[in-house]
């Protein structure tokens, strides 16, 4: 199976993956983690990425197109996978569509965690203040809110436009939104 998990930054995407890493055994490929943990290294990317991280902006397609491909090509033989960040423009779900098609696969089903915007403005201060991250900055934060918003609807609808769209309600325990999560699968597989 392979699962896109969408959500607008803080709607608990890292957190609800982890878990499904733990129930349901699947790869975790995670765009914001490889891009974090670039820019910690100092590598090469890490150094063109961190601005655009810093300003809440978006890392332009051609950089994270060719990083996850390059990715997901050497993971080729694990069967179930989830993808967390990524898609976030058309561009990049076509070029993700592109790449499973001459793999013979196909993405099964994109879930959106919804939550409500100004709970989510809560949530990032309240982990700004905990983890320390740099992009969660309440002002860094509300940019990339907005930057998201229209983009994570691009995705939804390209998503929705092909079938694949599930909901999930993202308010309530993580342990709620987890088993909302893991009867949404298990409705799609069955
Ligand atoms: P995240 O932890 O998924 O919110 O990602 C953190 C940051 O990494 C984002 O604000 C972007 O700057 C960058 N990033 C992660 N995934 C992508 C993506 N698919 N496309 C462009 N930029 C991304």
């Amino acid at each position: 199976m392979i699962v896109v998990l969408l959500g607008l930054i803080g709607a608990g995407k890292g957190t609800q993956a982890k878990m499904l890493v733990e129930s349901n055994d699947f790869l975790h490929i995670s765009t914001g983690d490889m891009f974090r943990d670039a820019v910690k290294n100092q590598t090469d990317l890490g150094k063109i990425v961190e601005g655009y991280m810093n300003d809440g902006a978006l890392v332009p397609d051609e950089i994270t197109i060719k990083m996850l491909l390059e990715r997901l090509a050497s993971s080729q033989s694990s069967n179930d996978l989830l993808l967390d960040g990524f898609p976030r423009t058309t561009a990049q779900c076509d070029a993700l569509d592109n790449a499973l098609v001459t793999n013979n696969l196909e993405i099964d089903c994109a879930l959106n965690i919804d939550v409500d915007e100004n709970i989510l403005l809560d949530r990032i201060a309240k982990r700004a203040s905990i983890e320390n991250r740099q992009d969660d900055d309440p002002e860094i934060a509300k940019q990339r809110l907005e930057n998201q918003r229209t983009t994570l609807q691009e995705v939804a609808n390209y998503y929705d436009q092909k079938n694949k769209l599930l909901k999930v309600d993202g308010l309530g325990s993580v342990e709620e939104v987890h088993q909302r999560v893991l009867s949404v699968l298990e409705k799609k597989g069955s």
